[in-house]
């Protein structure tokens, strides 16, 4: 597989990157943080969304999507990162239909109302601050012809508006085991379940969200009982690769606009970008972000290709992209001087936003220490 994109691909990245910048600049995120949006997005955004099929990229054909793949995800997410849109796009379109996709039953409900921008799908699977899917500690027990769940969750993206949440919890096993995860489907109206939305540092909204005794039937659940680590697994690295693609926009759109500063801020008489020791950075950052870029790709097409160990490769794109995105934010900050701190120049909300994608779904030591476990060391 080459590393770069088909003409479909190169097509599909055109549409995106026209109609998400116009549609959705910087300023509607602002827009949104500074009207106090309780929402967290646009449901006028996300129906457009729907009506450009970016929300059915994954969902099969026969279920009302485009039965595209992950690079197709990407492509869209890379966009979004570019131009810093709040969206339901990760969560539901990427990670939600991958989770929906193991159950025939609830993938013939959700799929497509997720294509037609109908249904906001949320993730309940965080319970620490830091990414650990094995240390799941909600509890499911066996109650009548389902499950009673209890427990609480924290970082649920959207978990205040889904229309559904998908929940790991405990059937078996113990708290830091794979073994005994079992995916629930819970729709937001069940009995027992409430979600109390904050902010987070890039100005998005994420639940904190609890569980009272929340019963849901046999058919609630995606995989098998005790057997979710499998679905869990695969939801997440569909997550993964999506983050490491928003990050790339992130991190791209934060390396433009300081090259952009290089080449028209004067001091001392001169373009700042003629001094040879900021040439160097920002020659070692675009370096960065290529490489980024390849990983990332690479991941998203093993994915798509359905390779056994793409695994691997999505912890390295994760890995790396966080490292490459974390120095292009900074470096944007620090060459752009004292503005970069201010709230009316753009670099520091592209900071704030690659501080919240580096810690979803794992960030850059997790996933490296992922490479090495998962090569034998
Ligand atoms: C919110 C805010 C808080 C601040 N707080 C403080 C504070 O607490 N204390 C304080 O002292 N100041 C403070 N400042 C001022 C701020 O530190 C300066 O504006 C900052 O040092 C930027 O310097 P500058 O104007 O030279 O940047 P610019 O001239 O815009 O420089 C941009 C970039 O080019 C680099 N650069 C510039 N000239 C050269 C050169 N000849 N060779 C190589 N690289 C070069 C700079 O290092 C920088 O990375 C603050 C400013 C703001 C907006």
């Amino acid at each position: 597989m080459p590393l770069y994109h088909t003409d479909d691909q190169t097509m599909l990245r055109d549409t995106a990157r026209s109609f998400i910048a116009d549609a959705a600049p910087v300023k509607h995120l602002r827009q949104l943080r500074d009207t106090h949006d309780r929402t967290g997005f646009s449901r006028d955004l996300w129906k457009q969304f729907a009506e450009m099929g970016f929300t059915g990229i994954l969902v099969p054909e026969t279920q009302g999507g485009l039965g595209l793949g992950h690079v197709e995800a990407s492509i869209v997410l890379e966009e979004i990162g570019r131009n810093l849109t709040p969206s339901p796009f990760l969560t539901t379109a990427v990670t939600a239909v991958e989770a929906l996709k193991t159950s025939a039953t609830l993938g013939a409900e959700w799929l497509p109302k997720i294509a037609s921008g109908n249904a906001i799908v949320a993730l309940a699977i965080e319970e620490s601050a830091k990414h650990r899917p094995d240390r799941i500690a909600l509890t499911a027990e066996r109650s009548g012809n389902g499950f009673k769940l209890t427990g609480t969750k924290n970082f649920v993206i959207n978990g205040h508006v889904a229309d559904m949440l998908i929940v790991a919890a405990r059937t078996a096993g113990a708290v830091g085991e794979p073994d005994g995860i079992t995916l629930f489907a819970v729709p937001k109206d069940a009995a027992g379940l409430s979600a109390n939305p904050v902010l987070l540092a890039d100005s998005s909204l994420a639940s904190h969200v609890r569980l009272d005794g929340v019963q849901v039937d046999a058919d609630a659940v995606l995989g098998d009982v005790d057997g979710g680590w499998g679905p869990l697994t695969k939801l997440l690295d569909a997550g993964r690769v999506g983050a490491a693609a928003e990050m790339l926009g992130v991190g791209g759109a934060a390396l433009d606009a300081t090259v952009d500063y290089l080449k028209t801020r004067k001091q001392f008489g001169r373009l700042i970008g003629e001094f040879q020791a900021l040439q160097h950075r920002a020659a070692h950052l675009y370096g960065e972000m290529q490489v980024a870029r390849a990983t990332v790709l690479k991941a998203a097409q093993l994915l798509d290709a359905e390779y056994p160990r793409a695994e691997i490769a999505v912890a390295v794109a994760k890995a790396k992209t966080g490292r490459a995105c974390a120095l292009a934010v900074q470096e944007g900050v620090q060459m752009h001087g004292g503005i970069g701190m201010t709230d009316e120049y753009d670099i520091g909300l592209y900071m704030k936003r690659d501080r919240a994608l580096e810690e979803f779904f794992g960030d850059a030591r997790f996933h490296a220490d992922r490479v090495a476990r998962l090569n034998g060391y």
